[in-house]
């Protein structure tokens, strides 16, 4: 059984906690609270192997830098959502990645570009081109739009993060 730490991140309000639920609990669960941290666990095969998960959905970025450090530290694959409704959302995200290349020290570490609420086209701002063009300008990480409400593409992030866990254990 493998366990593999998974780091949710980004902006408050993007569908952290309702990307995390979906895809643990497989329900839309809408109970806004920025402010709630809380860790999951959900055990699955993925590639005929059994993983056990632990996922810690992650609150406020602004805040308590040194406890970001931390979970930086000791997760092993990272999702950085933005909403593609929120400009300020994906500029937040920049500093995010920055942090964990220098706090991993690895220019491999497992993470996944994530643009969620892709259901509220009339509110869209940022592009799928322009989520593609931040991907490659980080080195072609994987990047997905999802959207938590109708669950499109919330296992598939989820699946992809597990996947490079398991790629870079295998090289190192
Ligand atoms: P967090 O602060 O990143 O954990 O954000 P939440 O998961 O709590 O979601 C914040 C708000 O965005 C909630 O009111 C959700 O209903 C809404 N939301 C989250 N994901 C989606 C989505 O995929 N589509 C739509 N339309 N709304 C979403
Ligand atoms: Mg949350």
């Amino acid at each position: 059984m493998r366990d593999y730490k998974l780091v949710v991140l980004g902006a408050g309000g993007v569908g952290k906690s309702c990307l995390t639920v979906q895809f643990v609990q497989g329900e839309y669960l809408d109970t806004y609270d920025p402010t709630i941290e809380d860790s999951y666990r959900k055990s699955m095969e993925i590639d005929d192997k059994a993983f056990d998960l632990e996922i810690l959905d992650t609150a406020g970025v602004a805040q308590f830098t040194a406890m970001r450090e931390l979970y930086i530290k000791s997760g092993m694959g990272f999702l950085l959502v933005y909403s593609v409704t929120d400009r300020q959302s994906l500029g937040e995200l920049m500093e995010l990645r920055e942090q964990i290349l220098r706090i991993k020290d690895s220019k491999r570490v497992p993470m996944v570009l994530v643009g969620n609420k892709a259901d509220l086209q009339q509110e869209r701002v940022i592009s799928v081109e322009e989520g593609i063009d931040v991907s490659s300008r980080w080195g072609k990480v994987p990047f997905y739009e999802t959207s938590a409400l109708l669950k499109s593409n919330v296992h598939e992030v989820f699946i992809d993060l597990v996947r490079q866990i398991m790629r870079v254990e295998l090289e190192s």
